[in-house]
């Protein structure tokens, strides 16, 4: 049976993932940052769902992750970094508060690395591993719009983050890839948003669940390449 650990999984697009995973057979790791925040999201799931704390903008909380699944799990075959925040709307560059960058910038970029560098061992031993960097189409060069600064300048350093270990983890058969799960209903995208959480987890399942030969070091939403 395959492991997926899931960020920010309480809520929203995480959830959604995790149950969709499940749902396939896989088990997942539902993380949060407070097991509180995590309590509906445990009431409705159960049989190979199982809990941890995880706060990625906390590195000694990252650390005490990965000495769990290092002693309690073993092999890890696909990682989500899912959490993500601040989609600012509210500011541009010119009248940021670089509280609210330097928090995305831990959250939205900083987490995945250092989530990955923690757990790397564990990812290696499946032999064909998966990372999937939930991206934002803001953090497109090619398709990003105005306003949104912390957000987008973060999710474009993620991308960046998708090329570089993708290569550095391409000897390990990982595939390491960032997807666009579209504009979703979720806390973040509001009620507004064209997409349910099923659609836009679809589309980062597809990246998750991925054949031997599928790409890697690419972006994605709902299988189709986007522009980085
Ligand atoms: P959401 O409903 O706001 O959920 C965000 C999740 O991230 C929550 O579970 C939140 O937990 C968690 N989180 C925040 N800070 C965290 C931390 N320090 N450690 C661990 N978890 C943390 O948003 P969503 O729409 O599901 O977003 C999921 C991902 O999709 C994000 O990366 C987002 O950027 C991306 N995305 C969303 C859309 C969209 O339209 N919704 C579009 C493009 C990309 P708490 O409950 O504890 O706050």
């Amino acid at each position: 049976m395959k492991t997926a650990i899931v960020t920010g999984a309480n809520r929203g697009l995480g959830l959604e993932v995790v149950r969709q995973l499940a749902g396939q057979g896989v088990r997942v790791l539902l993380t949060s940052r407070t097991e509180a925040g995590a309590a509906g999201a445990m009431q409705v799931e159960a049989g190979e769902i199982i809990y941890h704390q995880l706060d990625i903008a906390d590195p000694e909380s990252i650390q005490s992750f990965a000495n769990y699944v290092r002693t309690d799990i073993g092999t890890v075959d696909v990682l989500i970094n899912n959490a993500g925040i601040h989609y600012d709307t509210f500011q541009n560059t010119l009248t940021a508060d670089f509280h609210i960058v330097e928090e995305a910038w831990q959250v939205n970029t900083l987490g995945p690395w250092r989530l990955i560098q923690a757990i790397y061992p564990q990812l290696r031993k499946g032999g064909g591993g998966r990372v999937v960097n939930v991206s934002s189409a803001s953090g497109s060069f090619v398709e990003s719009w105005p306003g949104t600064p912390a957000y987008a300048v973060t999710k474009a350093a993620l991308n960046m983050l998708t090329l570089k270990l993708s290569a550095d983890l391409a000897n390990d058969k990982i595939l390491v890839n960032a997807v666009c799960p579209g504009w979703v209903r979720t806390r973040m995208g509001g009620q507004n948003a064209p997409r349910s959480v099923e659609e836009g987890a679809h589309s980062i399942l597809w990246a998750a669940l991925l054949p031997d030969d599928g790409p890697t070091g690419g972006f994605f939403r709902d299988g189709e390449r986007l522009p980085w």
